[in-house]
């Protein structure tokens, strides 16, 4: 079995509304369809929500607005039969999102918990509106088999809860049924309160159940025609990738190619299970297969592409006398904090440290720094660490990019002389990825600019 997934813009407009019932219904036998919220609208859902918070009463053209745009769509994409039954059903649920908004703005405040009500809305009414159109449709309603556990204070999936109810729930389907699921949306395990898997979190749902379920793929169905080499509002020659492995798709997806949501490929390649990208726009394009092998025919080196929002946290060593191992020491503060680590090269921490961060994680990493290392800075040993941000990570992912030194060298030479300093470089922590640390505003020269180098274009 098949478990296809329709991104926002699939999902936005009634001619690709009309693509998906053609590529769901020509789909023999059973298959699960995960399904977002209409184009923009959990963007639409949080902005008027923060507009009630203020007591900007404008709020209420923009529920208008939302409401329009469901009928409307309800009216050009539901057959005759069934207007008024799924229009009520929509309605139902418009008055309960109204509701809550008259909350926000009557208490002038936007809890979080109530957020998450808001933004569960457009999944649950794009859901009733696709089970509607497609033969054998029939909807699930996906927080009762999407359940949650609080992790330091975040949301994330309790797997075992989940995996159980997904089979119970999705196990059995009737003949020819396509199971019609809200993405995104889930409880949590102990309260029942809605939660969510978080922005773009459809694509893992998705995963989610194609791993309970052991489907034999997972389609992402989106408005691209699949992971290309680059970004191609940046690099104009940019190309389709026709596969890549699961730990390729994974760094370009860490390193900023916003074709799928990076959770998602966790499940399904714990249990095996291809991912194939796919345009709905273009439905015979062959798109990108995800597998874990990689393939005969393969590009040695897939991608380029780079992660904004980047700082970089410096520490001179002055005297490393009586410091111990000062690297792992600074690995394992950051680590506590769960914060995410890029990797860059340190080939001599005992006179200077370097540490790639988020930008939102830049600040809580230097004040753990400095607390780690309190008694060395007083003491003079080691200098307070330094932040330097607005950095990009640019990253080459492929197959043994370790052993690609001459290619390394010759993208460190260009960039030089094109007058973009490399911060920090990586080529020994992984297998799979190079990473140039650059700063922000030269990194839409620097991808077109190592991509000609890469694919000799
Ligand atoms: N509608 C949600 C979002 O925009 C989830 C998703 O589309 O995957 O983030
Ligand atoms: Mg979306």
């Amino acid at each position: 079995m098949k478990v296809l997934k329709f991104g926002g813009t699939s999902v936005g407009s009634v001619e690709s509304l009309n693509n998906v019932k053609k590529i769901v219904e020509s789909i023999s036998g059973e298959a699960v369809i995960v399904v977002s919220a209409l184009g923009g609208l959990t963007d639409k859902l949080i902005a008027t929500a923060k507009m009630a918070a203020e007591g900007d009463s404008e709020w209420l053209k923009e529920m208008d607005a939302i409401s329009l745009r469901h009928h409307d769509i309800i009216k050009n994409v539901v057959s005759n039969e069934k207007q008024s039954l799924i229009k009520s059903a929509v309605d139902e649920h418009l008055t309960e999102l109204k509701r809550n908004y008259e909350g926000v703005f009557l208490l002038r405040s936007l809890p979080e918990k109530v957020l998450d009500v808001i933004v569960s809305f457009g999944e649950r009414m794009s859901s009733i509106i696709v089970a509607a159109m497609v033969d054998h449709g029939k909807r699930y309603y996906s927080p009762d088999f999407i359940k949650t556990e609080k992790w330091y204070g975040k949301n994330i999936a309790d797997r075992k809860l989940t995996d159980k109810l997904i089979k119970e729930t999705l196990g059995k389907l009737g003949k020819n049924e396509k199971a019609i699921i809200p993405g995104f949306i889930s409880t949590d395990s102990t309260t029942g309160e809605i939660t969510n898997l978080g922005r773009g979190g459809s694509d893992y749902t998705g995963a989610l159940i194609a791993a309970a379920l052991g489907a034999e793929i997972l389609e992402i169905w989106t408005d691209v025609d699949g992971f290309m080499t680059a970004d191609p509002r940046i690099v104009k020659d940019a190309l389709i990738i026709d596969h890549l492995t699961f730990t390729e798709s994974m760094e370009l997806c860490t390193f900023g190619a916003k074709v799928i949501y990076p959770p998602t490929i966790y499940p399904v390649f714990h249990s095996n299970i291809p991912i194939k990208i796919l345009n709905t726009f273009n439905p015979d394009a062959p798109g990108t297969l995800i597998t874990d092998q990689a393939q005969q025919d393969d590009l040695e080196v897939k991608g380029v592409t780079s992660l904004k929002d980047v700082a970089l946290i410096t520490i001179n060593i002055k005297s490393f006398n009586d410091i111990k191992d000062p690297l792992k020491r600074a690995l394992n503060t950051l680590s506590r904090q769960a914060v995410r680590i890029i990797p860059v090269a340190n080939p001599d921490p005992y006179t200077e440290l370097n540490f790639a961060v988020t930008a939102s994680d830049a600040e809580v990493s230097l004040e753990m720094l400095e607390k780690e290392f309190a008694p060395e800075i007083s003491s003079g040993k080691i200098e307070k660490p330094i932040l330097k941000g607005n950095l990009a990570a640019v990253a080459l992912v492929g197959i043994d990019m370790r052993s690609r030194s001459r290619l390394a060298a010759r993208i460190g030479h260009s960039l030089r002389r094109q007058g973009i300093n490399v911060e920090a470089y990586s080529a020994g922590n992984s297998d799979t990825t190079l990473i140039y640390i650059i700063n922000q505003e030269k990194s839409d020269e620097a991808l077109p600019l190592i991509h000609s180098l890469v694919f000799e274009l």
